[in-house]
């Protein structure tokens, strides 16, 4: 289909696309346009990785901004329509804000909604296209974002990952609600390509385009010995050296042909070692104008931050190498998916955060490791199929390559079999409602009835009707017993009332609890924590919100146990509540939320960066992740103390103020002026400058000192400090003021402290 014939898009929208280099639609994009997706109809795309998702959602939202909807708003404008995509992952929500930026030109408004859990982000009511993960959508529905009503079109991105126990439950419950908020709501799901896709279809009342359609040839296959197997029963040559490792042999003969390689592994240790491994590997087919530039790219990965990661980083990239996991700052992904792309960087070894949507093509793909570890398992479990299918489906870049290839590693010939049947030749398993659990439940009916969707037992089991897990599960018997469980955990912990025979309410508390997008296991926590503190220390709170359930664990390595065991008992009386004895099985969670705590308090005592990622084995990416996690808890907590009338809500604030800044508690009001951070807090403050009222008058010869000449930073900390003239021509720095360490400056204002992008606060697990 020429792109001329899409019906209900705008008209500048071909032209546009023929700018892009698409003059006509996939056949996958053909079928869902066939299927009226430009119409308003509902629509499942379940379609391989990399076939051109994106331009279906995006043909969706902009025929229905453009379409005068029957509820739209009136006014001296036509009315428009109004569309919403929501993604898994945060670090997506900017990807694809990006990409949708480049419809402002034509005048859309396009916002991304990442912020705080509490706010119902008023500013996006005039945004055309909002950009949100599932949780944050979830957060707005139950803080009442009136603009919700005026939706038009919605969008859910990876809607596979409904099987995900921790957020699939989320875009199950949210889906229903916009839904239900909106009876001519057009949805549109997109997925991986899954046993069950009409499943999906069915709950949505979607039209399905179910198809294998790919834009470039992928030949999927196992290495093996010396060659490399693959699917269509060939075999090509492809040895091993004598000590080398068969991944290195395979990058070494993409490179000989000029590809790259992307090689997944089974967790950010191998990642890292991986990269260091193969950056020998790359290192001599190098130019040295590629030398240089990497070198420039090195340098910037350096300047994100002051840890042992951003260093191992820089110096893999340097040699033409680099790792991508959860634990590497935002930053650090970003320049190192940058640098693949524009072919600098020719191999990255990834934890399978890359194959979850980021658009890097490569040449070649590896999955070296087809188990991990699993916790809850015990031990080293077989990843699915669909997992294994969309890291093979990065390979191959359309318009570069003659195909792609997607490799699997065997060591064995029984492997070789093995992975042939496990995976070559297999088709992606279903994927199945995760809804009927008790984490999931307790947070979704506390906010279904206290928004308004339930008011009663039958009411609240009518609502979940609506999700995939009813259309799934013909037997009810699960999910009514799961909801009376749920619903009596709820009302013995005050956050729900019971109202006559089957009548349900949310308490005042409940409501609050709600709000703050806490699962009620942690605020009884918190509150039951607080209930007797009186002059609470920060490690005592820090411990209090590590321990519930919204805290993602850091695990105790072994010999750890003991020396947190000491520590417990050295900090004794810190803690809040009762301390479990040492027999009892939740003592061993207490410990690790211990190590979290600990780690927190490190992070507040301004101690270094990269001490605290050796200290706890931890990325730069985990410190950040575990400081925001803790600010928004700590924020929650402080208004659970508002709300029950405790008096500990000050010392709350403190340790949150401190945790968000990585200071000591004299430095919290300096260390809060945009662009200063904690280590130039702390030299500010040695030069003699305690808080932003001294910065606003300060000496500037003294600024300059203690920024260590930078006029630039200078410059703009006194601007935001409010000083009436932060211009420093002519001032020279204060040598008395200067420290003299010579340590980076790196990673200031950016970091925990700034505009930090870490992951959601739902755990990514390992990853
Ligand atoms: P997915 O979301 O399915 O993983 P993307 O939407 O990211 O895939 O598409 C992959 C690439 O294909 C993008 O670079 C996109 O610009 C390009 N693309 C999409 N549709 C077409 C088309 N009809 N013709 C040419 N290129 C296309």
């Amino acid at each position: 289909m020429d792109v001329a014939d899409i019906p209900g898009v705008p008209e500048w929208l071909p032209e546009h696309l023929r700018g892009e280099g698409i003059e006509s639609l996939y056949p996958p994009q053909a079928e869902a346009v066939e299927a009226g997706v430009t119409e308003g109809e509902n629509l499942v795309a379940s379609v391989p990785t990399a076939s051109g998702k994106t331009l279906v959602a995006t043909l969706a939202m902009l025929s229905a901004v453009e379409r005068v909807g029957d509820g739209g708003r009136t006014g001296e404008e036509p009315p428009r329509g109004k569309a919403l995509y929501i993604v898994p992952l945060r670090a997506l929500a900017s990807e694809k804000r990006e990409e949708f930026e480049q419809f402002e030109a034509y005048g859309l408004d396009v916002g991304v909604s990442t912020g705080n859990y509490e706010s119902e982000g008023g500013w996006l009511a005039s945004k055309d296209i909002v950009v949100a993960t599932s949780e944050k959508v979830d957060s707005l529905v139950r803080n009442d974002a009136p603009w919700l009503d005026e939706l038009t079109c919605v969008v859910a991105d990876e809607v596979h990952l409904v099987d995900d126990s921790e957020r699939g439950p989320t875009l199950e419950v949210t889906l229903a609600k916009l839904r239900r908020l909106n009876p001519d709501l057009q949805t549109v799901a997109l997925s991986a390509t899954i046993g069950n896709a009409e499943g999906l279809a069915e709950w949505l009342d979607a039209a399905l385009v179910d198809s294998d359609w790919r834009p470039i040839e992928l030949r999927k296959g196992v290495h093996y010995g010396q060659a490399v197997h693959l699917e269509d029963g060939s075999q090509s040559e492809l040895p091993v050296r004598g000590s080398e490792k068969p991944t290195a042999a395979i990058v070494r003969d993409t490179l000989a042909d000029d590809g790259s390689t992307l090689v997944f592994v089974n967790s950010r240790r191998n990642a890292e070692a991986e990269a260091r491994r193969l950056a020998s590997t790359v290192e001599s087919h190098l130019t040295p104008e590629e030398r240089d530039r990497l070198a420039a790219v090195a340098d910037e990965i350096r300047d994100v931050s002051d840890t042992e990661t951003s260093d191992d980083l820089a110096d893999a990239v340097e040699q033409g190498a680099a790792f991508h996991h959860a634990g590497c700052a935002s930053d650090h992904r970003s320049l190192v998916e940058d640098a693949f792309r524009d072919r600098l960087v020719k191999v990255v070894s990834a934890t399978p955060t890359l194959a979850a949507g980021v658009n890097t093509p490569s040449r070649r793909v590896v999955v070296r490791d087809w188990r991990r570890y699993d916790g809850t398992a015990g031990g080293m479990q077989p990843l699915s199929v669909l997992e294994v299918h969309q890291m093979m489906g990065r390979a191959g870049r359309p318009g570069r390559d003659p195909y792609g290839e997607a490799l699997l590693v065997a060591s064995s010939h029984d492997e070789l079999d093995e992975l042939f049947e496990r995976y070559v030749w297999a088709d992606p398993e279903p994927v199945e409602s995760t809804l009927a659990a008790e984490p999931a439940l307790r947070t979704h009916i506390l906010a279904t009835v206290a928004s308004g969707f339930a008011n009663s037992r039958a009411g609240l089991l009518e609502f979940l009707e609506q999700t995939l897990y009813a259309v799934q599960t013909p037997e009810r018997g699960r999910l009514e017993r799961v909801t009376d469980d749920v619903t009596e955990y709820l009302v013995a912990n005050d956050f729900l009332e019971r109202d006559g025979d089957d009548g349900l309410t949310a308490t005042s508390l409940g409501h609050t609890v709600s709000r703050l997008y806490l699962d009620p296991m942690s605020a009884a926590e918190i509150i039951d924590g607080l209930r007797d503190a009186e002059d609470p220390s920060a490690l005592g709170l820090y411990h209090l919100v590590a321990r519930t359930p919204d805290m993602y664990e850091l695990y105790l390595r072994s010999g750890e146990d003991e020396e947190y065991t000491m520590l417990a008992y050295e900090r004794e009386e810190a803690f809040l509540g009762a301390m479990p004895s040492e027999f009892d099985p939740a003592f061993e969670d207490w410990l690790a939320a211990l190590k979290t705590a600990r780690l927190l308090e490190d992070w507040a005592s301004e101690v270094d960066e990269g001490e605290i990622t050796d200290r706890y084995g931890v990325g730069p990416g985990d410190v950040r992740g575990k400081v925001e996690t803790a600010q928004w808890l700590l924020g929650a907590a402080e208004s659970l103390a508002g709300e029950l009338g405790l008096g500990v809500a000050p010392a709350i604030r403190e340790a949150r103020v401190r945790a968000e800044h990585g200071v000591r508690e004299e430095l919290t009001d300096l260390a809060s002026v945009r662009g200063v951070g904690r280590k130039r807090a702390r030299r500010l403050y040695e030069g003699g400058i305690a808080d932003r009222a001294d910065l606003r008058d300060a000496d500037k010869s003294v600024v300059l000192g203690a920024l260590r000449g930078r006029r630039k930073t200078a410059e703009t900390v006194l601007e935001n400090a409010g000083h009436r003239n932060p211009s420093m021509e002519g001032v020279d720095a204060d040598a008395a003021a200067r420290p003299d360490d010579d340590g980076a400056d790196a990673g200031e204002g950016g970091g925990a402290d700034g505009d930090s992008e870490g992951e959601d606060q739902s755990s990514l697990g390992d990853f």
